[in-house]
């Protein structure tokens, strides 16, 4: 069970994000158990939490990264981690990040279009380096139909259509500053079946051969991230499956000689070791309906009105009350400023702090500051 300081709340203003260190090391040491296979390297996706306590913690434990921006790459490095172990990734990549990028001499960038290939072909030449690049493939798995956040299907502002693959290797084999290693997929987020990743090791095995027919091959494969959490109950699975994540891997791909296999793993390493603590400002007794109306909202945790996501509501305060049903809202002038409906909860006062669960992932990290809220702090337990 989780369990929190609320002794310890009592002195603190809110809404504060709170991490639970212990728990993060016990998932990293769960990725190092699971992933042991000297041809693995797992990046952490610093776009699910940037925060410079748990990029430490994550570069400690000899994770890779795998970055989106420029601004990324800067937070990996100031965070201690190697320029070589930082992979970079994103449909936009503006001059001035791909010369950030060379300069900090990064592992590999991701590409993801013609055009961005021959801009970093181009600037890579203005400062006489090689670029070594992986291109980012469409395979065209409709994780859809499972309704999971996808990205990895062919029409999609992501990544490379499948038909168009041969000729970016053609035109890559002909640029001067470009050095190709692999390839590189990503299919979607929150993924929590098996069979979408044993379709991607399959998509990938096929098209790996269909390639090496036309003479190129690779020396890395990159699968992406995108494991899921349990959202539900996050005391039951503190912890992700790793251990089938990377079986799946190990059983279904086929690794030629020397090929290393990349992961980009964001939110399954650090959503469960974050939540975000709030307190009751009033209870509002409509026709129909009660009120929760917390001190934190949408712009603290922007995931319930952004993807219509939920995240677990517990009232740390009076945990055993009688139960009643609340609408649970925060302060901000939007609908859609809403954590739960007819949410069963304890009863609820003023002033009870009440924990948001999994927040940890793509929660401080997409803080706004809409209706000039300030940022809210962080605090950590090592217990
Ligand atoms: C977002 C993203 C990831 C991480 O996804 P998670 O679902 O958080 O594991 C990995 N790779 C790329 C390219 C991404 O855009």
């Amino acid at each position: 069970m989780a369990r929190f300081p609320i002794s310890e709340f009592k002195e603190l203003s809110t809404p504060f994000y709170f991490y639970d260190l212990s728990l993060l090391d016990r998932t990293l040491a769960e990725i190092q158990r699971t992933a042991r296979d000297p041809r693995f390297k797992v990046h952490y996706a610093v776009k699910a939490n940037a925060n410079p306590v748990i990029l430490r913690r994550i570069q400690a434990a000899g994770l890779g990264v795998d970055a989106v921006s420029g601004g990324e790459i800067s937070a990996a490095i100031e965070a201690g981690f190697e320029s070589d172990r930082i992979v970079y990734a994103g449909v936009g990549k503006s001059d001035r990040e791909i010369a950030l990028a060379l300069e900090t001499g990064i592992e590999c960038f991701n590409v993801e279009s013609f055009p961005e290939l021959e801009i970093i072909d181009e600037i890579a030449g203005q400062m006489g380096k090689t670029a070594s690049v992986a291109f980012r493939v469409n395979p065209d798995i409709d994780a859809h139909t499972h309704a999971y956040i996808t990205t990895g299907l062919a029409e999609n502002k992501f990544g490379i259509n499948l038909k168009q693959l041969p000729d970016i290797l053609d035109k890559a084999a002909s640029l001067d500053n470009i050095r190709v290693k692999g390839l590189h997929f990503h299919i979607g987020s929150q993924i929590t079946d098996n069979e979408p990743f044993v379709l991607l090791c399959e998509t990938i095995n096929n098209l790996v051969e269909e390639m090496e027919a036309l003479c190129h091959t690779f020396s890395t494969i990159n699968v992406g991230g995108g494991l899921g959490i349990d959202y539900a109950d996050p005391d039951r699975h503190p912890i992700p499956d790793f251990e089938t994540y990377f079986n799946t891997f190990r059983n279904h791909l086929k690794l030629r000689e020397g090929q290393e296999l990349h992961f980009e793993l964001g939110r399954s390493v650090v959503a469960q070791c974050g939540s975000l603590i709030t307190r009751v400002l009033y209870v509002k007794e409509g026709i129909t309906k009660r009120f929760a109306i917390v001190d934190a909202g949408m712009t603290e945790l922007i995931r319930p009105a952004l993807y219509s996501a939920h995240h677990k509501i517990e009232n740390l305060s009076s945990p055993n009350g009688e139960r009643h049903h609340y609408d649970v809202v925060g302060p901000i002038c939007e609908s859609s400023d809403c954590f739960g409906k007819e949410e069963l909860l304890p009863a609820i006062r003023r002033g009870d702090f009440i924990a948001l669960r999994s927040a940890g992932a793509y929660g401080e990290i997409m803080a706004s500051q809409y209706n000039c809220r300030p940022l809210p702090p962080s605090y950590f337990s090592e217990k």
